[in-house]
Parts: structure tokens; sequence; C-alpha cells
């Protein structure tokens, strides 16, 4: 396995595969990985000839009161990872070299950035497209592979995708979950005791949600409400917003139909967390 810090070897090694004919499978991290992160490794894997990971905390996707710099960042485990799952290269720059001194150009995806997560992290989808299309600039991949535990991103990446023309096919991956239904995510390790267990609401309610649906529940609101009241009843879990949206717009769905996201974000502590389910 390499670990390639500079960006102009890392351009390099993609031509060489292009000249090959090796197909590239591209996954992009911001590191701390996991099960989740590693069942995108194992599909890639599988797929493509060369299978590249990014480690790169971005800080263009970070709020200024957000935790960029206490965000995990645990490399030597990750290589190990990496090296178990058979990684041919870890993509490791540097914030200077992606970002150097006078850098002025970003890519939005414009509405479907200012919903959900958008509404409380204004910038954050801003930032995640900017590194994303840098990304896929230097790596230059055949397919991409996200999770569908970020799901307003891969929506918000299949976009920029299509509408950029990036030459390169988006794959969307389920989500991850721990025996009792948490979401994997890099950000659990913030939370203490106490909110761990109560952060088991999300599951529960999304679980709940689906429930009521196949119960013959049509009403978003009544949904909404079940799902928070369930939430609400936990000590340490305070609602940033629950919605039931469109998955191509990410709209408010007036009823709920087969193709609708139910979406969450949910503060456990100073934890914000996310978890969505798609109702199909
Ligand atoms: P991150 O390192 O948090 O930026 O995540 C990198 C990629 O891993 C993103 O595409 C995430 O959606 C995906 N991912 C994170 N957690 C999970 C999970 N529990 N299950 C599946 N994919 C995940």
């Amino acid at each position: 396995m390499r670990i390639i810090r500079s960006i102009e070897e890392m351009l390099e090694f993609s031509s060489v595969q292009k000249r090959k004919n090796k197909t590239i499978g591209f996954v992009p991290t911001m590191g701390a990985l996991h099960l989740g992160h590693l069942s995108l490794v194992r599909q890639a894997k599988k797929e493509n000839d060369v299978v590249v990971v990014s480690i790169f905390v971005n800080p263009a996707q970070f709020l200024k009161n957000e935790d960029f710099s206490k965000y995990p960042r645990v490399l030597g485990k990750d290589k190990e990872l990496c090296n178990q799952n058979k990684v041919d290269v870890i993509f490791y720059p540097s914030c200077s070299d992606m970002y150097p001194k006078g850098y002025k150009t970003y890519v939005a995806v414009e509405d479907l950035d200012k919903y959900l997560c958008g509404q409380s992290r204004p910038g954050h989808f801003r930032g995640v497209t900017t590194v994303v299309a840098k990304l896929f600039n230097i790596i230059r991949p055949d397919i991409a592979y996200f999770g569908q535990k970020d799901a307003q991103q891969a929506i918000i990446i299949k976009r920029m995708t299509r509408d950029l023309n990036f030459p390169l096919k988006i794959k969307v991956l389920p989500i991850v979950r721990e025996s009792q239904g948490l979401a994997l995510s890099s950000r659990n390790v913030y939370l203490n005791k106490k909110e761990k267990e109560d952060a088991l609401c999300l599951w529960q309610a999304l679980k709940l949600a689906s429930k009521l649906v196949d119960s013959g529940v049509s009403d978003p609101k009544k949904i909404k409400l079940a799902m928070r009241t369930l939430i609400n009843s936990k000590k340490t879990a305070r609602i940033d917003y629950i919605e039931i949206t469109s998955i191509d717009e990410l709209l408010p769905v007036k009823k709920i139909s087969k193709n609708c996201l139910i979406a969450l974000a949910v503060y456990f502590g100073k934890t914000r967390l996310i978890d969505n389910i798609m109702l199909n």
C-alpha cells in the first residue's frame, strides 16, 4: 500500500493507471475509519482494479464553531485498516496543498445545500462539493463510493457529478450500524455512556416512522410528532431537525409516498448526530 501526500504524485499515479487501462475506485473520507467506511472500501475493491482512499479533514466544510480542530485524527490505525483491506493508495494531502494561499474557487450545488443539514450548517455542503470536485480531478476515479449515512451529501454529490459532467459513476451504499442500531460515525467517540445510550433513539425513531408508514399513516406531521416525542423522552437529546422530504429535490412532502427520505439531526450533549431512512 502506498501513502501519497503530494497532489502531483497522486495525479501521476492516476495517469499511470489510466494508461494501463486499470479502473480506479475511490472512497473519500475524513479518516478515523470504521466499518461504515470499510464497507465502501470492500465494495470498491470488488469492482475496480485499484482502490484509492483519501483521508482529509477538510477545513472548508466545518463552520467556525465546529469540531475541526478536535476531529479524531488517527492515521496509524487508519493505515492498518486500509492495509488489512488491501487498499492500494491512501491519498493524504495537507490543508496547505489543497487550499494554497490565495485559494478562491468553490463549487456549490444550489438549493439542495440549503435544506436539512444545510440549514444549521450554512456553507458546509459548499465545502464538501469543493473538496470532492478537487479530489475527483486529482484521482480521476471510475467509480466513487459514498454512504447513505450522509444522505443529503450523496444526493448533492450525484447532482454535482451530473451537472459538471464528471466522467465517473457514483455509488451509494447502505448505512452500517452497531448491533442496537446506532449508525457508525467517527463522531460517536465524543459521546459519553449516557449520551450513547440515548442516541439509540435515532434508530428507534426511524423504525417507528417506518412502522407507522407501513400501518397506513401518510401524514408527515403525525409521523414527525411521534418521532419527536420519542426523541424528546431522552434527557441528553436536543433535536436539530426531523424532516420528511422528496429524494430528488429534498423538499418537504405533504403526503408520504414510496420515495421519501426521513432524515434527522439530533444533538446528544454537544455532539450532533445524523441518521435517515429511505422509504421505498
Ligand atoms: P466521513 O469520513 O464521515 O466523511 O465519511 C466518509 C464516507 O463514509 C461518507 O461517504 C459517509 O457517508 C460514509 N459513511 C460514514 N459512516 C457510515 C456508515 N455508518 N455506514 C456507511 N457509510 C458511512
